[in-house]
């Protein structure tokens, strides 16, 4: 990591992007059973697809003891092993697996966070984004906080560490009250494990139950996916503003912010979300091939075959083929041996890119109209370069469809987008974009289509069911770190319908 020069990062420093803006993350917390760190470490196993950088896992054993193992890379990589388990003893414990940032990272800012209070330990494992942290920093430090990580995350630490409230579930709603953000996030603390989401509920979190009914041992997880792993029975959602607490008498939960309509993450079923999870009532998978069906009635266009960019691409372009009457056909291949860890070993061919991720099965694309459908267009560097594959493969036509609107804004909630000037969509119509990417037609769902794809009649724009600011520029959230950061202008444009 490139740190700053500034006790804080400023916009336009590396720091800032490489921890602000990339806080993509999957969470785990265990409570009341002898494995803890066995069932914790399944669930980050099952969350990988969340974050890929880092994982760690913070056990506490009776007698308010600590035991914490993290480290770089897959979660196989850090607890695949017995010894390390049996290096996390104890009945409860907490995971978090980091999201790849593309800057340096450091071993200081992976999760979760762990610190000694008055009261003990606790340990803060965080998904989302924060998007006051820089403004809580500042004043943090000049009350004498001194910060551990570049990690927004770690303003939870100072804020419950300083709060005159007694028991730690009041200091830390009384931290909860000061962020502003997306999270969802689990602490560990000797008396309970307590989930909490933000009061849009922009972020996923889910509960579950161990063992037989009756019995006191927990899950939270950030997806259900999570839950299944380990066997444990779906309990519900942790509601948009709730916070859920496990301890020695049960479940329990409080609602500082009172009752809340949530705006839950859209991109979160388009793509972030695992295809087998079910979040707030609605399988992704479903969605996904919904979303599909959309886009076939949408922009139908005369083709031979539905070829999917995989894998995120898959369950759309099922739905797809399915609406439109044209055979779907796995007409792309992907490797799934190359990890992030696969370094180019030579200039000559790093200019092959993705090549090392897919390639073209031309059995299945030559001489044929091929529909490519993929999840989403960002920068257009995946899709300019599947588009040429799939041609150098001998395809007669390739026409792009995407199973998302247009990719138009930054995510500032816990999604790692680039800034506008990167995103495709934000600086290109979508004829430009076709001719950049090199497809002979391109089309995106239509914002009604993805809302009527997760069952609302359309987006409605006084009270839109999801956060969709990605898509909309329609920021629910303040964003006060970013202020006179031309990000920050654009939204605020965007929010008065400028
Ligand atoms: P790009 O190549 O920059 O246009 O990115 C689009 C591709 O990246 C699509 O194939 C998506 O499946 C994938 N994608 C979209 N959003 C993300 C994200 N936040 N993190 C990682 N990959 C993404």
């Amino acid at each position: 990591m490139a740190l700053s020069t500034h006790p804080w990062p400023l916009p336009g420093d590396p720091a800032w992007d490489d921890d602000h803006m990339k806080e993509e993350c999957g969470i785990v917390g265990i409570w009341g059973h002898a494995d803890a760190a066995a069932l914790a470490a399944l669930g980050l196993h099952a969350l990988q697809h969340r974050g890929q950088e880092a994982s760690g896992i913070v056990s506490l054993n009776g007698g308010g003891r600590f035991h914490a193992h993290k480290g770089r890379g897959l979660v196989g990589d850090n607890f695949g092993s017995a010894e390390v388990i049996r290096s996390l003893p104890g009945q409860a414990a907490v995971g978090h697996n980091r999201y790849a940032t593309t800057g340096e990272s450091t071993m200081r800012n992976v999760q979760p966070l762990y610190a000694e209070f008055e009261f003990g330990g606790l340990a803060v494992a965080h998904n989302g984004n924060l998007t006051n942290a820089m403004a809580l920093k500042r004043a943090l430090i000049r009350r004498g906080c001194l910060f551990q990580s570049t990690t927004d995350s770690e303003v939870f630490i100072h804020l419950i560490a300083i709060s005159l409230y007694s028991t730690v579930l009041d200091r830390l709603i009384d931290a909860l009250k000061q962020v502003q953000g997306a999270y969802s996030l689990i602490t560990l603390y000797e008396g309970a494990l307590i989930g909490a989401r933000d009061p849009l509920g922009v972020r996923p979190l889910v509960l579950g139950r161990l063992g037989p009914p009756g019995s006191n041992a927990w899950v939270m997880a950030s997806e259900t996916c999570a839950l299944d792993i380990v066997g444990a029975e779906f309990v519900r959602d942790v509601e948009p503003g709730e916070v859920v607490i496990a301890d020695s008498s049960g479940v329990r939960s409080v609602r500082p912010f009172g009752a809340h309509h949530g705006r839950f993450c859209i991109f979160e079923y388009v793509y972030f979300a695992r295809p087998d999870s079910i979040v707030e009532g609605t399988p992704v998978y479903d969605t996904r091939k919904r979303i599909g069906a959309e886009l076939a009635r949408e922009s139908h266009v005369a083709a031979d075959v539905v070829v999917p960019v995989p894998d995120s691409g898959v369950p759309s372009a099922m739905g797809y083929a399915a609406e439109a009457g044209i055979p779907f056909e796995l007409g792309i291949i992907r490797n799934h041996y190359v990890g992030r860890t696969f370094i180019e070993p030579t200039d000559q061919i790093r200019h092959l890119g993705v090549k090392l991720k897919h390639s073209a099965n031309r059995a299945v694309i030559e001489g044929r109209r091929v529909v490519l459908v993929d999840d989403s267009i960002v920068r257009g560097t995946t899709s300019k370069k599947i588009v040429e594959m799939v041609r150098q493969a001998g395809a007669a036509e390739v026409h792009m469809r995407i199973s998302c609107p247009p990719t138009t804004h930054s995510c500032f909630y816990g999604i790692d987008t680039p800034e506008r000037e990167k995103l495709l969509a934000a600086n290109h119509s979508v004829a430009e974009m076709a001719a950049i990417i090199g497809a002979d037609s391109l089309a995106f769902v239509s914002i009604d289509g993805l809302y009527r794809a997760l069952n609302r009649p359309a987006r409605d724009p006084a009270a839109p069911a999801f956060c969709d600011a990605c898509l909309t520029g329609d920021y629910a959230i303040p964003l006060t770190d970013l202020a006179g950061h031309p990000e920050r202008e654009r939204a605020l444009l965007a929010l008065n319908g400028a």
